[in-house]
């Protein structure tokens, strides 16, 4: 637990929220400025600020809890569809510092569009590019654990 986190806060019960699901490793509740009716927010109990920063292991129960909720959240607020997503980093627009799964409800004309739609200065990458690039990827150092 980290001591001025807000969902460590709403994990131990000190910050009101309204739970949607809860076991061992993982906690869920609805976002409190929801992007759609039922955004859920999914986070491990233990506190880790970004992806990188868990032990994988315990990725499982987290994805597990994302697995099992999605199609209840979906069928609650009648939607076909969602989005999963994470924040990871400041730079991606991530505003609370404990890692959570968003799960946003879909429908259609609901006017948000794919992901794709964030990012509007998309680089050009020229085919040739792809095979460094992939090179880059497989070469690059592994972040400390
Ligand atoms: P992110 O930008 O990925 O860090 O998303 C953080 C999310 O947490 C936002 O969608 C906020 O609306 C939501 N949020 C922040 N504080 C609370 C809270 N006390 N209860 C529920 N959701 C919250």
């Amino acid at each position: 637990m980290s001591p001025d986190c807000v969902f460590c806060k709403i994990v131990k019960g000190e910050i009101p929220s309204h739970k949607v699901h809860e076991d061992a490793a993982t906690f869920a509740f609805l976002d409190i400025h929801p992007l759609a009716r039922g955004h859920t927010l999914v986070v491990p109990k233990r506190h880790a600020a970004r992806l990188q920063d868990v032990d994988p292991k315990s990725l499982g129960p987290l994805f597990a809890a994302v697995h099992a909720l999605t199609p209840r959240v979906c069928k609650a607020v009648k939607a076909p569809a969602a989005t999963i997503a994470i924040n990871d980093g400041r730079e991606s627009g991530q505003e609370v510092p404990h890692l959570h799964v968003h799960i946003v409800p879909r429908t259609a004309g609901d006017g948000a569009g794919p992901i794709h739609a964030l990012f509007p200065k998309r680089p050009t990458v020229k085919p040739d590019e792809f095979a460094p690039l992939a090179e880059q990827v497989r070469q690059a150092i592994p972040p400390a654990p």
